[in-house]
C-alpha cells in the first residue's frame, strides 16, 4: 500500500496516517517529524528550519525534495509507506511524480482529511505533544493540561511554537493557497478518496480504511 495523506494542520494526519502504517505495516513517513528531529538535534538542517516553522512558512522545496528522495528511496519504503506532509507545493509535487516514475510505483492513493478552519484553530490551541515519546494529547479530549505528566510515559508535555494561534492562522493560509491545488491535481486523476476528519478518530480511521478498499476493488473489477 502507498498512500499520500493531506489535510489542514491539526485535522489528524498524524494520529490517522500512524494508525493506518500499523494496521497496512508500513512505514510512516512524516516530513514535518524529520524537520522537529533535525531541530532537536541541531543540525545544519534543523537550524535553517526552525525559524521557517515557528513562522508557519513553508521550508524550501530544494531542502524537502531532497529530503523525500532520501525516505522514498530507503529500502524500508520499498513495500509501501504512507507519506504525511509531503507534496506541499505544485514543485514537490512533480518531483514525487517523478521519483514515483522513476521507481516504478504506479498504486499511490491519496487520502484526503477535511475540516474547517474554526475547528483547526480550536484543536491546535488546546494540543499538547510529550517531549520523551511524542505522543499528542487533546486538552479537550483527553483532559490534560501543561502541567500533566505524559498519561503514557510521563515525559513532559509542551505546546509546538508552531500551534500558537498566530501561526495556526498562518499555516491554514498556506495549505489553502499552496497545498489545496495540489489536491485538485490528484482529484483530476481520480487517485483521492476524502474523508470528514471531524468525527472521532476511530470513525474517521474506519472510514479510510473502507474507502480504500472500495476503491482497491474499483481498480481491480473497473
Ligand atoms: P507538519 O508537522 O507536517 O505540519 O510540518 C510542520 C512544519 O514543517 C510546516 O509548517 C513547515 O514549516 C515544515 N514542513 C513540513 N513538511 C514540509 C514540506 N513538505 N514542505 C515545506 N515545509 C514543510
Amino acid at each position: 500500500m502507498r498512500l499520500l495523506i493531506f489535510g489542514p494542520p491539526g485535522v489528524g494526519k498524524g494520529t490517522q496516517a500512524k494508525l493506518l502504517a500499523v494496521e497496512y505495516g508500513i512505514p510512516h513517513i512524516s516530513t514535518g517529524d524529520t524537520l522537529r528531529k533535525a531541530v532537536a538535534e541541531g543540525t545544519e538542517l534543523g537550524k535553517q528550519a526552525k525559524a521557517i516553522m515557528d513562522s508557519g512558512r513553508l521550508v524550501p522545496d530544494g531542502i524537502m525534495i531532497g529530503i523525500a528522495r532520501e525516505v522514498l528511496t530507503a529500502p524500508t519504503a520499498a513495500r509501501g509507506f504512507i507519506l504525511d506532509g509531503f507534496p506541499r507545493t505544485i514543485a514537490q509535487a512533480e518531483a514525487l511524480t517523478g521519483m514515483f516514475q522513476q521507481l516504478g510505483f504506479t498504486d499511490v492513493r491519496v487520502v484526503v482529511l477535511e475540516v474547517s478552519d474554526d475547528e483547526i484553530v480550536r484543536r491546535l490551541s488546546s494540543r499538547y505533544v510529550c517531549t520523551n515519546d511524542g505522543k499528542i494529547y487533546s486538552a479537550l479530549i483527553d483532559k490534560v493540561t501543561l502541567a500533566t505528566p505524559c498519561p503514557q510515559c510521563g515525559g513532559k508535555l509542551i505546546q509546538r511554537d508552531d500551534d500558537r494561534e498566530s501561526t495556526v492562522r498562518e499555516r491554514l493560509r498556506v495549505y489553502h493557497s499552496q497545498t489545496a491545488p495540489i489536491i485538485r491535481f490528484y482529484n483530476e486523476r481520480g487517485a483521492t478518496i476524502t474523508v470528514d476528519g471531524g468525527r472521532s478518530v476511530e470513525d474517521v480511521n474506519r472510514e479510510i480504511r473502507q474507502k480504500l478498499q472500495d476503491k482497491v476493488q474499483a481498480h481491480q473489477h473497473p
